[in-house]
């Protein structure tokens, strides 16, 4: 993961923000109206049109140009195709070139114009708290402009913080783990400062206006691990607990949210005990095969107990509830762990815990599955 990302994501030189360079002819005639900023790499010398966007519109601020060509526009997006065949509303023209006023926050169009010219763009490594900043603006631009070349292109960054594949999410979040504890050795997990997340809120609020379903079951799981709205209480290690801006969501987004952490609550207090126990006739048949390598073949009753000390009592049902996919795997972890401590596994045998690992990672595995339908995202997809 990168250390830092800078205020632009753009891997070359800075904006140009001062006239000097500009040409003479445009020079007299900005001067005529709003401050003329030219972007330092959207502004062709055989540009046939000048994209204008900015604070100028209030008259709060300069106007920021972008001189491109129509037709590399209007091949990549019917909206501009459409657009650009009308008569220009504003009838202005800098240099002889057509200006057309777009409406949209000018960054959000830089960057825009910037993938679709092909500039190389900087990304901060997995689940940089940046990186919906940097993606947001030129998605949302995509997507209103109907530019599924550019939405194809950045919706792999999301989809790879917000995989739809239970072993890539897992993946994610070993690998952050791992990169938070190297940074910050003497720190816990749970004691993380606000900076380090993104806001899966803001996920779900992008991936609805840009309709990219894919990273939803993923971002709203996300976020039903996350009890706190606003950063309001630091804690007296200095850091603060992790937080959603759940103003961000919609009604039936924050329905959604609701609902689906309800039932993996319910799940985790009712249903994966279901499943645990009714898989143990399978653990009988297995040790009535043979594989078990103690004698007397006590494992399957060492595991049983060592198990409901895991799923019973409130603290563990509050673990188990509020991320079950982690709960499990750890679960899954101490089990095939050779030596314990435990007065439970340490008379069991190896192969006879590596099967009720297997079972703890299975039920991970079909709860993710489920997670559109928890959250009732399917509709979404009809
Ligand atoms: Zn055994």
């Amino acid at each position: 993961m990168s250390s830092s990302v800078s205020s632009s994501c753009w891997s070359q030189g800075e904006r140009k923000s001062d006239l000097s360079a500009a040409d003479s002819d445009i020079n007299v005639e900005a001067s005529l109206g709003p401050e003329l900023i030219r972007d330092e790499h959207i502004w062709f010398k055989d540009g046939n049109i000048i994209i204008c966007a900015g604070p100028y519109h209030t008259g709060d601020g300069p106007m920021y140009g972008f001189r491109c060509h129509a037709s590399v526009l209007a091949s990549r997006s019917p909206v501009f195709k459409t657009m650009l065949q009308l008569p220009n509303a504003s009838g202005r023209q800098l240099g002889g070139t057509p200006c057309v006023d777009l409406l949209d926050q000018w960054e959000d169009i830089r960057d825009l114009l910037r993938l679709l010219y092909g500039f190389p763009i900087v990304l901060p490594g997995r689940r940089h708290p940046d990186t919906l900043k940097i993606v947001a603006g030129p998605m949302r631009l995509a997507a209103k402009y109907e530019m599924d070349g550019i939405l194809n292109q950045l919706a792999p960054i999301l989809e790879r913080d917000w995989p739809s594949k239970y072993e890539d999410w897992m993946h994610a979040e070993k690998e952050f783990e791992q990169d938070y504890y190297d940074r910050h050795p003497d720190e816990i997990l749970t004691g993380m400062t606000v900076d380090e997340y993104q806001d899966p809120a803001a996920a779900v609020q992008l991936a609805q206006q840009t309709r990219l379903l894919s990273i939803l079951p993923a971002a709203f799981y996300d976020l039903s691990r996350i009890y706190l709205r606003t950063p309001a209480i630091r804690k007296p290690d200095g850091f603060f607990p992790r937080c959603a801006n759940t103003r961000l969501l919609s009604r039936d987004d924050l329905e959604r949210l609701a609902v689906g952490r309800e039932r993996i609550a319910k799940y985790a207090a009712y249903q994966l005990g279901q499943n645990v126990w009714g898989e143990l006739i399978t653990g009988d048949a297995l040790q009535l095969k043979g594989r078990c390598s103690k004698t007397d073949r006590t494992c399957l009753a060492y595991i049983s107990s060592w198990l409901r000390t895991k799923l019973a009592g409130s603290d563990a049902m509050h673990i188990l509830s509020s991320d079950p996919m982690i709960s499990l795997d750890r679960m899954a972890q101490q089990l095939e762990a050779d030596n314990h401590s435990s007065e439970y596994l340490s008379p069991t045998c190896h192969t006879c815990r590596s099967w009720f690992a297997h079972l703890m990672r299975k039920e991970a595995k079909t709860l993710w599955d489920k997670l559109p339908e928890i959250f009732e995202l399917d509709s979404l997809t009809s």
